[in-house]
């Protein structure tokens, strides 16, 4: 399938992606994203997620750029050239080092038609609506499963359709904008979000899009830099007191931003939280 993007339309061949026009924009503020940021719908079909995206009475109003659903077909919600509001609070270490938070601003929303998690019934797994789906990907998410439960649980599969239309999609995007990196909501707001989940294989769907070695990119963890230790404090600012002082090398996840302070999840070895607090960005790496 060959996509494409002209004046920030998304062309499907020669033919325009159908446009379900979501009041749900704004304006980017003077940047260029370069970053695509992958969900899942937590639903049926794309029309139904893209007529969601039309509605601006509801408390949070939201969108996405487009919605692919599970055949491939991309409907499009959010022009390019406009801020679609997918993303929510969010932060990321984009590949360049740079400290983004509220990535709305800084990349392209795609959605795909998908119920993520799953619920076990005595007749097999369905969705949270009731839907049976016959083989899910059994999976514990990498950030804890949305129950808080531990162990596998299905997750609904992404078919091969719709990944490669999702591929061509931000091949397009990279050819147009630029775009470098592709990231999970989950992980650029890993407390609040487990879409697309681990029923995505984001390693190999950035091989197909970049091709080479991509597919590990950033884990968007920073490590403490300085030998002598960096202070964990209550708030950002160097008056607010230290709840403990962090050893060279400990593992961190950055959560927002304000200034030059993060706010970050301390990480223990084997990457589960064990507390949070603001640190200066010159001291992690
Ligand atoms: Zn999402």
């Amino acid at each position: 399938m060959s996509v494409s993007i002209s004046k920030g339309l998304v062309r499907v061949g020669s033919s325009l992606a159908r446009f379900v026009k979501s009041p749900n924009f704004s304006a980017f503020d003077g940047t260029k994203p370069k970053i695509a940021v992958i969900h899942f719908t937590y639903g049926g079909s794309a029309l139904s997620s893209a007529q969601w995206f039309t509605r601006a009475d509801v408390e949070s109003p939201v969108s996405a750029h487009v919605v692919i659903d599970r055949d491939g077909t991309i409907i499009q919600c959010v022009s390019f050239e406009d801020r679609a509001w997918h993303a929510g609070k969010s932060s990321w270490r984009n590949r360049h080092g740079k400290h983004l938070s509220g990535l709305n601003n800084h990349s392209f929303g795609i959605e795909l038609a998908n119920w993520g998690p799953l619920v076990k019934t005595v007749s097999g797994w369905k969705s949270h609506s009731g839907v049976p789906i016959a083989d899910p990907v059994l999976a514990e998410h990498k950030n804890g499963n949305p129950s808080g439960a531990g162990g596998d649980i299905g997750w609904e599969p992404y078919p091969e359709a719709q990944v490669n239309a999702a591929a061509a999609l931000v091949r397009a995007l990279a050819s147009t904008y630029g775009v470098d990196e592709i990231v999970g909501h989950d992980d650029i707001a890993p407390t609040r979000k487990w879409d697309p989940g681990p029923a995505f294989d984001m390693a190999a769907f950035r091989i197909a899009v970049f091709g080479g070695t991509r597919g590990a990119d950033t884990d968007n963890v920073l490590t403490v830099s300085v030998d002598e230790g960096l202070n964990l404090r209550n708030g950002p600012g160097q008056h607010f007191a230290s709840q403990t002082l962090l050893p060279a090398g400990t593992r961190l996840r950055p959560e927002q931003r304000q200034g030059r302070w993060l706010y970050v999840t301390v990480l223990k070895e084997n990457g589960s939280p064990l507390s949070s607090g603001w640190v200066h960005e010159a001291y992690v790496a």
